[in-house]
């Protein structure tokens, strides 16, 4: 079933909270992948009933991104969704989100605003205010939705740890249920931003995962000292890559590291063909 109003959600809600039923939310922004698809599987197995959001957020993208141009294929993912066995899609308008605020006049939108420390790094650092766009939606939806769990990628590493920092510190009553990275078989992780890249570029974005893996290999090797296992990037990057940053940190606090260990995620953000990519691998165990 298709929704666009929270009024309505709320009156499907009710019902289900009424009924002890447990309830998973998939937050995503639409244009649907394989990706999204382990999302909702994994909701599908956790929860009774499964709501997924695809709501392209204006407030969590900078003035010069890629909000006007971001792929909207609303009718193919509710097809999706329905195939997969999602109860409710919650596809709300920006107005109905933000009512006159939002996108061009945020003052009158009260915001959540994450740490600093969690925010002025890896994504943070160019993308400025992403986080608080980010959490704003996240909480909005979880107020929402009311679900018991809510299910997001490794894929979008800082986010998910930021949202579970979020939860914590304002005891929002959900459990965050983080899943794997999914990826094509050439090992370029599923982006909805892929869909910008010509097939040439696809194989330049191989690049990031080959430079993670390749470090990966390094690190069971022995070698733990971030600055040295940097360096090994430089053998896949070519003037077709913009390297942003690769970036060694604490898979769960986001603290640098600079000596690996086996708690350490390597994060990675290129532009290819003027698109901008993450991917990011943990040293130890998933
Ligand atoms: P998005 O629609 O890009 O905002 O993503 C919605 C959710 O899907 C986020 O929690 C992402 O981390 C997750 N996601 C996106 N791509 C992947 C992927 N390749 N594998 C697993 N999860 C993903």
């Amino acid at each position: 079933m298709l929704l666009n109003k929270i009024e309505e959600i709320k009156k499907n809600i009710k019902v289900w909270k009424k009924e002890g039923l447990t309830i998973g939310l998939v937050p995503t922004m639409g244009a649907l992948h394989a990706g999204h698809l382990s999302l909702i599987k994994k909701a599908k197995e956790t929860c009774d009933r499964v709501v997924v959001s695809v709501f392209v957020n204006p407030i969590q993208f900078g003035p010069a991104e890629d909000y006007d141009k971001y792929p909207r294929t609303l009718e193919a993912d509710e097809k999706l969704c329905k195939e997969n066995g999602v109860d409710i899609v919650f596809a709300p308008a920006p107005k109905e989100m933000y009512g006159d605020g939002g996108r061009l006049s945020n003052d009158i939108l009260t915001y959540v605003c994450p740490p600093f420390f969690y925010v002025n790094k890896l994504c943070g650092k160019t993308r400025v205010g992403h986080f608080d766009g980010v959490c704003t939606v996240v909480l909005k939806l979880l107020n929402i939705v009311q679900p018991d769990y809510a299910f997001f990628g490794q894929k979008d590493a800082q986010q998910v740890i930021i949202v579970k920092k979020m939860v914590k510190d304002l005891n929002v009553p959900v459990k965050i249920i983080q899943c794997p990275i999914i990826r094509e078989e050439s090992g370029l992780a599923l982006s909805s931003r892929n869909k910008y890249l010509t097939e040439e570029g696809k194989k330049d974005a191989l690049a990031l995962g080959k430079i993670l893996n390749n470090i990966k290999a390094c690190y069971k090797k022995g070698i733990t000292d971030s600055v040295a296992l940097r360096e090994t990037a430089y053998a896949y990057l070519s003037e077709k890559h913009d390297l942003e940053y690769l970036e060694f940190v604490d898979r769960d606090t986001l603290e640098d590291r600079t000596i690996a260990d086996n708690n350490t995620v390597v994060l990675i953000a290129c532009r290819v063909e003027n698109v901008r990519l993450i991917d990011n691998i943990y040293l130890g165990e998933n």
